[in-house]
């Protein structure tokens, strides 16, 4: 008699929750197998799952289908990694057959056994090794680190200034780690694929390409494969790899690092939307692995349980070589007062001196203005026409470049008109600026100014648009490592991680809406941004304490900048949290937003009342806020009306009953216009 055993298929995002199909098998297959069943009339790969196998009682009217054959060339996923899974679905709302496929890589599903069998034969190819970079020589701070991190348990909060070398920290934890234990194996994530080229470069320098894989979404299916292969067949000892990669099988993990765990890039924002950081904590814990988080600027979750030592903080508070150059390792911080200015000034005169003064100097400049494109918007000066985007409620923004509007939300590009579509008048104008205009100003302001060497300066600008063909990037990163550019201007792209030498002057441009948005956490991704940008100046330890970071701001008295003046994030979040805990925020309080997309917000926001007044029926109720339906931000994206609502509660095991309760209750509601709904758990943006 055939063996039943439950099998996890790609279902559907709503399909019940923990839910398995049953199919029978000629031979007992262990949990973890991956299986191909067929599924309607299709043929999908699934993965056995755990306990119920031969022990599933028998359904009235329900034809239980033989699968079609098992992957047997490839072990069965480890019980950790199936217990991930689970706990990813249950913890954000989804079902366990759509995080468990997510996770796998494509190709699994697409190849035959034979294709299969040749890749599995490839995958274990040794590539002899070049000699290998022998590690630093480490300062006290990083010694300090590493001893903390070798002889504690964890999770580790290193807690490292912009240049303090927490990288060597990752890497000789790292290293350690794998010498005493001949298969232990390292899981690395970076926030950005645009940072795993460097990282990988390290890492292949010190442990050999064989035994370092990537694991992002920018690379080929085939690559994917083949990284996932080796990491689950153990020959792989470290996964260097986005958000993603905390989903990798890695059967013999023992340490997690999570760079710059502040960065909002950990947070998946569709399908299953986790959280990778707070994932990598829990895997750790499940898999007995050790986890380092790392930052200049923590969140303020993970800095609040380093505060109650639910995290060890190691701390690493100056850059490396700082002793040899004295006090003021960090760059001074500049403010400058826009009230004092001209209206609409875009560079100061102070700025745009201290910016010629670099270039005399033959030294590097970044500016940073968080806005790509030319304009945002396009409009008429006789009637009141904008560039309105037909789709969504959004402008659409001025490329100069190519001349086009284009809509950042939907797509939707069009040439730019030569006259107003409403009145004809040719008098159309950009308003406000994006990097495209500010290259272009800059530009005409430094059109008389020379290098040292008499040449004119090089300008260039970096971000989204500038990087969109393959190599770009690499291509822009080099000739700033090079000293080919003179002042690069940029969005929040260019402050992130990279390891410039040449820089000595940082400048943000336009900061203060955020000091005032309604999103909570604007200030605290402000201020993370700006010590990161004034990490990327002066990280030459010999340029360190001439180097400057300028803020251009109408509020130069805002606690914001005191703190950024004087460096001290420790101070910054301390206030911060205080206002939270005050109105209960996170990470005092935990969130979810039930989002609904329809035809019509009339739509979307009967769908939310009506799951709202459901809700009040259910155990735990009592426990959860539940806050008004209202608009999205942006209301309207590619003909699709928006709308969310807020649940809130002081206990996260209190939302989390709760979500589960409604979790069935939102299946049966049913709404006319309704597209689709979700659950964010813990979101980031509100
Ligand atoms: P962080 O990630 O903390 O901002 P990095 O890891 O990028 O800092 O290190 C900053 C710079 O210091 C890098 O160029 C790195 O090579 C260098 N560095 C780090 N540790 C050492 C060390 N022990 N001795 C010499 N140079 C070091
Ligand atoms: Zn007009
Ligand atoms: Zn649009």
């Amino acid at each position: 008699m055939p063996y039943r055993i439950a099998v996890v298929v790609p279902t559907p995002a709503h399909s019940t929750i923990g839910g398995t199909l049953t199919y029978l098998s000629e031979l007992p297959l262990p949990p973890g197998t991956l299986v191909r069943v067929p599924l309607g009339s299709r043929e999908v790969l699934g993965v056995v799952w755990d306990d119920e196998s031969a022990t599933l009682p028998e359904r009235d009217g329900v034809e239980t289908r033989p699968i079609a054959g098992s992957l047997s060339g490839i072990a069965p996923l480890a019980r950790q990694w199936r217990q991930l899974v689970t706990f990813s679905a249950n913890y954000y709302q989804r079902s366990v057959g759509e995080v468990a496929l997510a996770g796998l890589p494509p190709q699994l599903r697409d190849l035959d056994a034979q294709q299969l069998a040749r890749r599995l034969k490839r995958s274990v190819a040794e590539t002899a090794d070049a000699a290998l970079a022998t590690p630093l020589s480490l300062t006290s701070e990083q010694s300090g680190a590493l001893a903390t991190i070798e002889t504690e348990r964890g999770p580790f909060l290193l807690f490292g200034a912009t240049g303090s070398g927490k990288t060597e920290v990752y890497l000789q934890a790292v290293q350690r780690m794998l010498q005493r234990e001949p298969q232990a194996q390292a899981l690395v994530m970076v926030p950005e694929i645009n940072l795993t080229p460097q990282l990988q470069e390290r890492f292949v320098a010190r442990f050999g390409a064989g035994n370092v894989v990537a694991m992002n979404s920018g690379m080929t299916p085939a690559q994917r494969l083949r990284s996932w292969l080796a990491a689950h067949g153990g020959a792989a000892r470290i996964v260097l790899g986005t958000r993603m990669a905390v989903f990798a099988s890695i059967p013999h993990l023992r340490l997690i690092v999570v760079d710059e765990e502040h960065d909002p890039s950990y947070k998946q924002q569709e399908g299953a939307r986790y959280s990778a950081r707070d994932l990598a904590v829990y895997r750790a814990q499940l898999e007995g692995a050790k986890v380092l988080l790392g930052s200049a600027t923590p969140s303020l979750e993970s800095w609040q349980s380093s505060e109650k030592g639910r995290y060890r903080r190691v701390l690493m508070a100056s850059r490396v070589g700082s002793a040899a150059s004295g006090e003021g390792s960090f760059p001074t911080v500049r403010l400058v007062d826009m009230n004092l200015q001209p209206k609409n000034t875009v560079f100061s005169p102070q700025l745009l001196d201290a910016i010629q003064k670099r270039i005399a100097l033959g030294e590097q400049s970044l500016v940073f203005l968080n806005r790509r494109g030319y304009a945002p918007v396009l409009a008429c000066t006789a009637c009141d026409w904008k560039s309105e985007c037909p789709n969504c409620s959004a402008y659409r923004v001025f490329h100069k470049i190519d001349r086009s509007l284009r809509c950042h939300h939907c797509g939707y590009t069009e040439r730019v008109p030569r006259a107003c579509p409403e009145c004809g008048n040719v008098d159309i104008a950009p308003v406000g600026r994006g990097t495209e205009r500010l290259e272009e100003h800059l530009g005409d302001l430094l059109a008389d100014v020379k290098q040292a060497n008499g040449e004119p300066v090089r300008i260039a600008r970096m971000d989204a648009d500038s990087t969109r063909l393959k190599g770009a990037l690499e291509q822009q990163l080099a000739s700033m490592h090079a000293g080919d550019v003179d002042v690069l201007v940029g969005t929040q792209m260019v402050t992130k991680g990279h390891d410039f030498r040449r820089i000595t002057l940082v400048a943000a441009l336009n900061p203060d809406s955020a000091l005032f948005s309604s999103d909570f956490r604007a200030p605290e991704r402000l201020f993370g941004l700006l010590m990161q940008a004034a990490g990327r100046a002066g990280r030459d330890a010999a340029q360190a304490g001439a180097s400057e970071m300028w803020v251009q701001t109408g509020h130069p008295k805002h606690p914001l900048f005191t703190n950024l003046r004087r460096h001290d994030y420790p101070a910054f979040a301390a206030q911060q949290l205080k206002e939270r805990e005050q109105a209960g925020m996170p990470p005092f309080g935990f969130q979810a937003l039930l989002r609904a997309e329809a035809r019509t917000q009339e739509a979307a926001q009967a769908f939310l009342k009506a799951a709202s007044a459901a809700a009040q029926e259910l155990e735990g109720a009592d426990r959860v806020t539940i806050y008004s339906a209202v608009p999205m931000s942006v209301q309207r994206v590619a003909n699709i009306e928006r709308a969310q609502m807020l649940v809130e509660s002081a206990s996260r095991t209190a939302l989390q009953r709760f979500l589960a309760a409604w979790q069935p209750v939102l299946q049966a509601t049913r709404e006319k216009g309704l597209i689709r709904w979700a659950v964010d758990v813990d979101p980031l943006v509100i």
